[in-house]
Parts: structure tokens; sequence; C-alpha cells
């Protein structure tokens, strides 16, 4: 905060479209106005003032990106490379300003020219480009890995519409298109000059070139252009900025007037039709096989225009191609990007005419790989037929990488024929597929998982057979989300507060959270820490009923589950609980008992019913229990509609208590229970992904654990899981399914939620019914340490104090260390 009044300047000492202080940003953003939107200040919409604000800022980022990309080039720098079909990085502007530590100078620039920050923050799209949990971990790294001064690039894909904006009507989840760019993105820099063509389609045809190699030329049916679409991604409080660059299909030829005839015109418009297309959509997540098609070809086109890429700075540096992985590594993202392994291969044998053990050498040492899912429904394969059809050169790749691969295993493993057929990169159980993660496997040097559970699952479970073959590839990095936006942004007052307990270092080393340990019992301390939660409760509160009417007491306890909308994830074990505190209450209208506010929000794959149903659940729920007169409100029940980043950050920091309630071994790792978690919320949880290095971390007296283990869950499934036994078992399940099935909760219609009670009922994937028990004693725990304030705030204090480990910044640290070996560089602006 003190070190901004340094930055303030007249204008006329300051540089023009660099200037940090107040008068340069001010000139500045009037001057954008003028000649970027063509506005004067009388008629500037919100709008306009935003885009004027945003390009004032870009300005600024713009002197470090390019002292950033000669250090790429110029200084020998090797370069991290983050590969994935998402990046979900929530508005821009408020973390760039943070970022660039001009925040408050912006906030005085444009008070004087009598507009409020707030207003503009609010104005932002969210581009959505990514389902969840995964494409925000992707927007976490990039800002620790420009944070943490390592040079790096995010490669992914320019969706023109992101993931669908979520409307709830008559309860049910309505999708709407996400027009993002509609209004223009003033972050984007489009760069016509990187641009790189990917083939699809048609035949390979082989040959014997003079010198005698085998050599195979791709003659594809059709080409498509990527073009680089840039968006800076400052550092906090340093010089680098580093890149990401999504990749935006095109038509090669935008077609010639000059020469059509009138079957060539239309047939030219198709094919140009057919190349945009590619970078039309985000797919949502859980969706089933249909459509998948075009799915396989996003990835493609996006990994190879990034490999190219990488190629073509290797050049620009000076670089021999056998340099590629010292000055490159390469992380995939989850299989999306898996293609990588065939593809590297491809350019060095095929264009570049390289031996394969060399190509090979170079593609391992380059690539690693993070796995993200042990669900057997999410691991990716591809019919054959139809990779062929897409990709015949890439097919014949991966076959030779496959034949020497089994050769491999065959060696070590002689006669385990049963092992071979594990392993292959192509399941022939029935039609054959290719398996993507065992591709993404092979052709790595580093494999991890994203927690420490998962990390062990994975090598005991889906890939076990390399992990014995390889036990030094595989490592685990526990996933981490950024304490810059996701507490400096999102929570300010919270902030303030950490700067005058215990100074600023937290903001770079989340772990000197752990001095606020001296001021838990702090009765002053206590009291300021209550009245920031009260605060970011108010505001959550207000925007609740903005959003759906429903009015809500900020002295309730805020209950919260937000994240994508699963089976796995369980919010149906939720709302079970909630029905039976209704039912609680309407037994005994007097009964004593802790007020909460429990708050939904997520968005359910389009194609999921059962997800969809879920919430239509929850607000069937809310709709009978928020107004009946036996409740007498001490039981709220939310869904907040449109759960994104922009929202997210309102809802983390007014928490009291977060569910992470999957079942054990489904989660991978999860990061929203970081966010909770640093925001000083308490977890009731079980013992799946990161949860249980939560729990390690602040104590198992500071979290509500319960439920099932995952091996225990192994073994219930093993003996023959009967739902049905602990229904039977327990009067107050029963009743609470009863009651949903009766209609009580559809407005009379018991045909309604019949597909989700007969779901729990007879087969039940996650075992909701036998960790309902559980849940509900252990929610009673809650109630019951909510009622002592002193402790409850002890243990919040706690949970922020010993969140340090989930930064990002120690996340991107290990990568950096174990699997990257990449190191920081210190950019200068002047040079
Ligand atoms: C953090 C985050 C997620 C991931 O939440 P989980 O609870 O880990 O599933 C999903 N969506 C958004 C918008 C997020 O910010």
């Amino acid at each position: 905060m003190d070190d901004m009044h340094t930055l303030r300047a007249p204008a006329g000492a300051e540089p023009a479209r660099s200037g940090l202080g107040v008068a340069a940003l001010q000139r500045d953003i009037v001057d954008n106005l003028i000649c970027l939107q063509g506005r004067y200040p009388e008629i500037a919409t919100p709008h306009d003032w935003f885009m004027a604000l945003a390009y004032a800022v870009r300005d600024r980022m713009m002197t470090r990106r390019v002292a950033t990309t000669y250090a790429y080039v110029a200084r020998g720098a090797k370069v991290a490379c983050y590969l994935s079909a998402e990046f979900l990085i929530g508005p821009q502007l408020g973390n760039n300003l943070i970022n660039l530590g001009i925040e408050s100078n912006a906030r005085d620039a444009l008070q004087a020219l009598g507009i409020e920050l707030d207003t503009l923050l609010a104005i932002e799209e969210e581009p959505g480009l990514g389902n969840g949990g995964l494409g925000r971990l992707a927007a976490c790294y990039l800002d620790s890995l420009s944070t943490l001064e390592i040079p790096a690039i995010g490669y992914g894909i320019r969706y023109e519409f992101g993931i669908f904006d979520q409307e709830i009507r008559d309860g049910w989840q309505v999708e709407i298109t996400d027009k993002w760019l509609q209004k223009g993105n003033p972050w984007e820099i489009l760069r016509p000059d990187v641009a790189f063509y990917v083939n699809f389609g048609g035949r390979t045809e082989s040959s014997t070139d003079a010198q005698g190699h085998y050599r195979v030329r791709w003659i594809p049916g059709y080409t498509v252009k990527g073009v680089a679409c840039d968006t800076p991604m400052p550092g906090f409080r340093v010089n680098m900025c580093n890149t990401l660059r999504l990749w935006k299909s095109e038509a090669v030829e935008s077609f010639d007037l000059q020469d059509f005839n009138a079957g060539d015109y239309y047939e030219a418009v198709h094919e140009k039709v057919r190349s945009e297309t590619l970078s039309k959509v985000l797919y949502p997540n859980d969706e089933p096989e249909a459509g998948k098609r075009l799915r396989l070809a996003q990835q493609y086109f996006f990994v190879s225009c990034s490999l190219q890429d990488m190629l073509r700075l290797l050049k620009l540096k000076g670089e021999p191609v056998g340099r590629l992985a010292d000055m490159f590594s390469a992380q995939l993202n989850d299989t999306h990007p898996s293609i990588a392994v065939a593809e590297l291969m491809r350019l060095l044998v095929d264009e570049r005419q390289m031996e394969w053990d060399e190509a090979w050498d170079i593609t391992q040492r380059t690539l690693a790989y993070t796995n993200h899912t042990l669900l057997p429904e999410a691991l990716e394969t591809w019919g054959l037929p139809m990779f062929r059809d897409l990709l015949p050169r890439l097919l014949d790749i991966i076959y030779e990488i496959n034949r020497r691969f089994l050769d491999e295993v065959r060696q070590r493993f002689p006669g385990d024929d049963a092992r071979i057929a594990r392993m292959s990169l192509i399941d022939e159980n029935g039609a054959k597929r290719v398996r993507m993660a065992h591709l993404a496997t092979v052709g790595a040097h580093a494999v991890n998982g994203v927690a420490a559970l998962h990390s062990k699952l994975l090598e005991e479970t889906v890939l076990r057979d390399f992990a014995e073959l390889w036990p030094k590839r595989f490592r685990n990095v526990t996933n981490g989300v950024t304490p810059r936006r996701f507490l400096m942004l999102s929570n300010p007052a919270l902030a303030t507060l950490l700067d005058e307990t215990i100074g600023q270092s937290w903001r770079t080393d989340l772990t000197k959270l752990r001095e606020l340990g001296a001021h838990a019992d702090d009765a002053a301390f206590q009291d300021r820490w209550r009245a920031v939660k009260q605060e970011n409760k108010q505001t959550l509160a207000t925007r609740i009923q903005s959003a759906t009417g429903i009015v809500v007491d900020p002295n309730a306890l805020f209950d919260i589950q937000v994240k994508r909308i699963h089976e796995y994830k369980r919010q149906h074990l939720n709302a079970l609980y909630i029905v039976t505190l209704y039912l609680r209450l309407r037994r005994d209208p007097q009964l004593a008992m802790t007020p909460r506010c429990f708050v939904f929000g997520g968005k359910a794959a389009p194609g999921y019913a059962m997800a969809k149903l879920i919430i239509r659940l929850i607000n069937g729920i809310a709709e009978v229990v928020n107004d009946d007169p036996a409740v007498n409100g001490r039981l709220k029940v939310v869904f907040y509609p449109d759960f994104n980043v922009k929202n997210a950050q309102f809802i983390y920091p007014a928490a009291d208590l977060s569910e992470q309630i999957s079942t054990a071994g489904k989660e991978a790792s999860g990061t929203g229970n970081m966010k909770f978690m640093m925001n000083g919320a308490l977890t009731i949880g079980t013992l799946d992904g990161a949860n249980v290095e939560i729990r390690e971390e602040v104590g198992d007296e500071n979290f509500f654990l319960f439920g099932l283990t995952e091996s225990e869950v192994e073994s219930v499934r093993r003996a023959g899981y009967r739902p049905g036994e602990y229904v039977s078992g327990n009067d107050e399940l029963r009743e609470a399914l009863e009651l949903i099935a009766s209609g009580h909760f559809s407005r009379g219609d018991a045909a309604m939620f019949r597909p989700l009670v007969d779901s729990l009922l007879y087969h039940d994937p996650f075992l909701v019914l036998a960790d309902y028990a559980s849940y509900v004693a252990r929610q009673q725990d809650v109630s019951d340490a909510w009622q002592d304030t002193r402790r409850w705030t002890r243990m919040s204090i706690a949970n922020t104090a010993y969140a340090g480990k989930f930064s990002s910044d120690r996340a991107i640290a290990e990568y950096c260390e174990h699997i990257w070996k990449i190191r920081p560089v210190k950019i200068t602006l002047e040079r």
C-alpha cells in the first residue's frame, strides 16, 4: 500500500503508456476514450470507460511483455509451456491492477474523472474458456509462473463461445450461449504474423528417399490455419509478463472473388465455415460421446500449433532442433493435449528428417503429463476408424510407438500377454480404441497426479503397470491456487487485516500465514476477524437477493457447496441433510437449531440428466423450505445461478463452512477446498483429494471429517453394496427419501425425482447412503462448534494460518524443480 505513494508523479514527468502514477493513468484513460473508443467523457458509457481503462492497463503490461519475450529468445532461458485445452482465467482487470501495483492509483485516476473503479470491475465479461477446476488450475499456474519469474507460455484454444451461461427457470438449469467476445476483448492481441497450418484427413504415402531412408508423406484432405491470440499475464509486483497464447482457427485461403463460379463460391464459403468451426465452442465436461470428432480435431489443432510455435521460437533463439528439450518443457494438462506425443514425433521425423530414436529421446525429454482423473468414463479414448479418418499419419506414428513400447514390455515381462494387452496404446477389447492416457504416459519423462492420495491411487490402479515398469517416472504435485486472485482481489478486507497483523510477505510466501497462529486466541484480533467475515457475508447476501430474490440473514452459518454438479461430488448428500433438518423442524418447531444458510452453485453438463435433476431438487427444496413458517427463517436454501470465476470471488470469502463431500477416491484434488480454507472457512469433508492434506496441515481438531475412506469404499463395493440396508436401519434417511419421492419438493409431481431416488436406493454408485449417517453426525458437531463463537473463530483463523501449502506458487516451484528444471529469470525493463 505505502509503496504506491512513491509512484505518484505529475503526468508530464511520466512517459505516455507506461507511467504508473495517478496523473499519467488519468491522461491515458482519457486519451484512449477519445482515440480508441471514439467517445468523449460526457457521452461515454461505463463500458467505454472500462475499455479505456483496460487499454491503459494493457499498455503498462506491454513494456514488461516485450522485455519478457526478449528473455525467452535472446537470453537462452528455458521456457515452461503449459498445454491446456482450458484456461478459466476470470476477469482480468482487477488482477492486472493488483499485479502491477496500481489498483489505488487507478481508483484515484478514475475518481478524478467521476467514475468508480468498482463499477468498471463489475462490467468485465467472464472469459469462460474452461469447465471448472482443471481450467482454473491452468489460470492459477500462469499467475504463479509470472510471479515466480519463470519464463512461460500458456497454450490453448481461443473458443469463440466458452462454457454456457446458466440460468435457472422453474428450478431447472437452462443453458445460454456464452457470447463473451460480443463487445470486444481489450486484453487480446491478435498476432496474424504467428500462424501455422494444421492438416486433417486424407491419406499417407510412403517412399524411400535418395539416402535410402523410409519417408512418409501425408496428403491431407484439408488444412486449417491457426492464428495466435495473445493475452498478457503479468506477475505480482515483478517485471515478468508471460503470455497466454490461444489459437484461433481460420480458413487457409480467404476465398478469392476473382475466380469463382457459382459452385466454387459456395464451396469456398463452406470451407471457411468448416475451418472456423474448429475453435468455435468449448465442450462441456461429462458429455456423452456424440460430436467427439470435433473435439479430437480441436485437440490436435491447438497442440500442433503450439509445438510448431515452440520449434519456431527455438530457431529464433538460434538453437538447433536437437536442443528442444533443453530450451522448452511442455506440460500436458490432462490427456486433452496428449496427441502432442505423436505430433512432436511427426514434426521431427517427417518434417525435419530426424532419426526415430533421436526424435523419441527429444519428445520424451520435452513432455511431461499431469493426470487429473481416475474416473474411467473421463479417461479419453478414441475409436480407431474415426481417428484414422481424421489423423491418418498420427495413427501410423502411434502404431510405431506402440510396437517399440510393447517390445520393451515383452523384454521385461516375457510371456505376460495379459499385461501387454492391458498396457497397449490400443484397446483391443471390442471395437478398437486409442488410449490417450497410455500415449501420454509412454511419451512423457514425468507423470504426476494432483494430490498425494490421487497420485498413490494412480500408481495402484489406472497406471499401475506403467508404475511397475518405470517407477521413477511417477510423482505427486499437489495442486494450488493463487492467493493474489483468491485472497487479495476477492477478499480485500481480509488482505488488509493480514497486512496489519503479520506484514505483507504472505502475498508471495503464503507459508507466512502461520504467524497468524500467535493471534488466534487474541480477543481483539478475533473480533476484527469476525467483522471481516461478516462484511463478506453481507456482500454475498446482497448479491443473493439480487440474483434470486431470496433474503438471507448474514448471522446464519453460511454453509456453501460450489463446484460442478456431479454425482461423485454428492450435492445430493448435502440435499438429503437439508431435508433431514427440515423434517426435524416440522416435527418440533421449537427445536433449538443453529440457523444455517445453505448456498449451492455450479453448472451441470447439458447432457447429464441426473446432475440437472439434482439442481432441480435443490431448487425444489429451496422453494418449500425458505417460506415454511415452521422453519421460521432458521433454514435457507439458495441455488446461486451461473457459478463462474467472477461470482466465485464473492462466494469463497463469505463461507463459514466448506462442503467437500465427494466419495473418497473420486475427487483427484479439488481446488475449491483450498480457496475456502484460505478465506477462513472450516471444512466438512471426506478423506479425498487434497482434503487429506488440508486436514494434515490444519489438524484434525480444525476439520470436520466424515465418511468411508477410499479403501473402505472399495471393500464395501467388493462385499456387494446394498444401499437399501442403510435405509431400513435409519428412520431419518428413510423419511427424507420418502418426502422427496412423494412430490413434496416438486409441486406434487411424484414422478419428477423418482430417477434420483431410485438411483440412490437401488444403485447408488457413489455410496451416498453409506455415508449419510456419518455426515449427519458430523454436521451436528459443526452446529455445536458454531455455538461457541470464540472456538469457531479460532478454528477459522487456524484454517487461513495453515493454508500456505495450497498456494499455486508452491506447486509451480515443485514443477520447476522436479519436472521442468527451470529457474527464475529476472527481467529488467531498461535494456
Ligand atoms: C475453483 C473453481 C472450481 C473448482 O472447484 P472444486 O470445488 O475444486 O471442484 C470450479 N469452478 C470455478 C469457477 C472455480 O473457481
